[in-house]
């Protein structure tokens, strides 16, 4: 795994879970607002995975979960083992994914290796996702598909969508809310939004946008929930 950083504890980002973040590097995705520039560009100096396992090592009475992200970690050809390593030394993993590789997540979640996930759902899923992620094509229904994996699973997993100006807006979130709702059905899975924030983005033009005011996300997230009522805010 090439990994990028290593956050050596969190409270917040695995559910019930004193966890670490490990991050990697490199994405298949360019979304202009990403503010991991310099890890999906891979300009980070790398971290042996022996130095992190050590330390997992050592903070085994203090931690319980361990979180992957990135970059987008399924691209990494080694993640199984990293993750089988973490499992034998006792942890929970969260993977983070942006779900562009289903065959991956369901490889994993047919060996059991995940204990939650945290699936990006960037755009309304049409061919407004394409420009959002940087690309000049791509099919969502892949996303589609891995939401349908985990859905299929026992694995509690979450979606999550950073809200950006000029991606996002009311009708947007309305019209994506009504398509996740559509694709989870009855299942009260949690739709957490954060706010763009504007530093270090992929793309610098975007570095001048103004991220919404709260009150206009709580407007936006009054709507949605017309369609999708599990959607929360999450704090900067
Ligand atoms: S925001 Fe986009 S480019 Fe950045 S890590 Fe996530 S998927 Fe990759």
């Amino acid at each position: 795994m090439k990994i990028g950083g290593l956050q050596k504890v969190t409270l917040i980002d695995f559910p019930a879970s004193i966890a670490a973040i490990v991050f990697v590097n490199g994405c298949n995705f360019v979304c202009p607002f990403c503010f991991n520039r310099d890890l999906v560009l891979d300009n980070l100096p790398t971290i042996s995975q022996r130095s992190v396992l050590s330390f997992l090592k050592k903070r085994k009475k203090i931690l319980d979960g361990v979180v992957i992200t990135g970059g987008e970690p399924i691209l990494q050809p080694d993640l199984e083992q990293f993750i089988r390593k973490a499992k034998r030394l006792g942890y929970k993993v969260k993977l983070d994914t942006n779900g562009a590789l289903p065959a991956i997540i369901q490889k994993l979640l047919k060996k059991n290796l995940l204990d939650y996930v945290a699936l990006d759902i960037k755009a309304p899923l049409d061919e407004k996702y394409a420009p959002a992620i940087g690309l000049e094509e791509f099919e969502p229904k892949i996303i589609i598909e891995s939401l349908k994996l985990l859905l299929r699973s026992k694995v509690p997993f979450e979606l999550r969508t950073t809200v950006v100006p000029g991606i996002h807006d009311k009708k947007i979130l309305a019209k994506m809310a009504k398509q996740l709702r559509k694709a989870v059905g009855r299942r009260k899975i949690p739709w957490f939004w954060q706010n763009f924030q504007p530093k270090n983005c992929l793309d610098p033009g975007f570095e001048k946008r103004k991220p919404y005011k709260k009150e206009k996300l709580e407007k936006f997230l009054k709507t949605a929930k017309r369609y999708y009522s599990n959607i929360e805010l999450r704090k900067d």
